[in-house]
């Protein structure tokens, strides 16, 4: 098979200005963080989508581990967090020796059942972490109620959700705070990379802090204090200039990634609708609520020895489609300390669901491939 052949599951990209922009990086003579690259990167964010305050991240990893240290987590603190997500979500929260409630996902979708939340909120409760899986939202409705009725912090891992709406508000402008991910294998770019985005404004400050490694040297360099001292807890979380000169190029054509990435979407949508309606697999619910943002297209399968003939299938003709997460609840590293509810559906996404190649340089003819494969397979 060559390498002309193979459709891989995803692929980076360069789109603009990239290179331009590090080397003037370089010619202005800053490379270390919160330069003149970050600064614009953090307006990007703040114009388009009215996100109150934001802070660039080395990982969207990062980003949850200051909602970590924003939370004041005790060791008697309780945060619930969806079973199906990436490690990242829950290490952020042990790491500061929290107690994690793990809730089951929806029937109809990977996200988080907010319907079963109450179940597991007690006395001790105090964030609720949310996951817009394949940047799909929420239902952000249910969460304002839960939060006023149990005072809970909100903190939404928007990695997936980069420019998604909930009744035409920007995803990440809800919760007290909200992440973002530019891996390599997200939407928008720039290697590693992340975001920290504050809209509770009590909680601005002290980020900007701890983002500084725990020290007030953000306020310094804007000449608000005469010297730089240790404040607070805080850690190395922000990027390199290289890193937010590249994230840049690729912000000023969001329009283009978006728009390219929802088309290729929508053909997996269009073209696997008949074989989902004859009940061979699911196709992604959406809700009148959500919009799309190309993120991941994932089928999910009737059961897992399906999905495996598929995927092999698939390899074998060159098509790299993939699984996703393993459910977290019964890890190796969190099963004993899991209450032992059974979350069902984490488990069927786990064993069912795949995700199909979408990438944006992807070819039209690439999804052809890919679907004709899947009706061959099925028929
Ligand atoms: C990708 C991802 C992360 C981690 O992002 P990094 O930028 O790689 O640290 C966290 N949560 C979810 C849901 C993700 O998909």
């Amino acid at each position: 098979m060559g390498i002309s052949n193979h459709i891989p599951f995803s692929s980076p990209f360069i789109i603009g200005r990239e290179i331009d922009y590090i080397k003037l990086a370089i010619q202005n003579q800053h490379l270390s963080g919160n330069g003149n690259f970050t600064n614009k990167c953090h307006d990007f964010f703040s114009n388009k989508y009215g996100f109150k305050s934001c802070l660039l991240t080395s990982s969207c990893t990062d980003a949850l581990e200051m909602t970590a240290l924003l939370s004041k987590i005790g060791p008697e603190t309780e945060v619930i967090i969806p079973s199906f997500t990436f490690v990242s979500t829950a290490n952020a929260f042990m790491l500061r020796g929290a107690r994690i409630k793990f809730v089951d996902s929806c029937t109809n979708s990977p996200n988080i059942d907010l319907d079963l939340v109450e179940d597991v909120i007690t006395e001790s409760t105090k964030v609720l972490v949310l996951v817009h899986y394949a940047g799909i939202a929420c239902d952000m409705s249910k969460v304002e109620a839960l939060k006023r009725k149990h005072n809970l912090l909100v903190i939404e891992d928007a990695a997936h959700a980069i420019d998604s709406y909930y009744n035409s508000q920007p995803l990440g402008s809800f919760g007290d705070l909200a992440t973002f991910s530019f891996h390599e294998t997200k939407n928008v770019i720039c290697g590693e990379g992340g975001l920290l985005v504050i809209n509770n404004p009590q909680l601005s400050d002290r980020a900007e802090i701890l983002w500084e490694k725990g020290t007030n040297r953000a306020a310094f360099a804007r000449n608000e204090v005469n010297k730089y001292s240790w404040i607070d807890l805080g850690s190395s979380f922000l990027p390199s200039e290289l890193s937010a000169a590249f994230l840049f190029a690729q912000l000023e054509n969001i329009n283009l990634i978006q728009s390219r990435r929802i088309e290729i979407w929508r053909k997996y949508f269009d073209r696997l609708s008949p074989l989902a309606q004859s009940g061979y697999f699911k196709i992604p619910f959406l809700p009148r609520y959500s919009t799309v943002n190309g993120h991941i297209f994932y089928i999910v399968c009737n059961g897992e020895a399906e999905r495996e003939q598929l995927r092999n299938y698939l390899q074998s003709h060159g098509i790299c489609a993939v699984f996703h997460y393993i459910p977290l609840h019964s890890s190796p590293f969190f099963c004993s300390k899991h209450d032992g509810r059974e979350l069902p559906n984490s488990d069927r996404f786990s064993r069912c669901l795949l995700r199909l190649p979408l990438f944006y340089e992807m070819h039209n003819n690439q999804i052809d491939k890919v679907c004709d494969r899947i009706y061959q397979f099925f028929h």
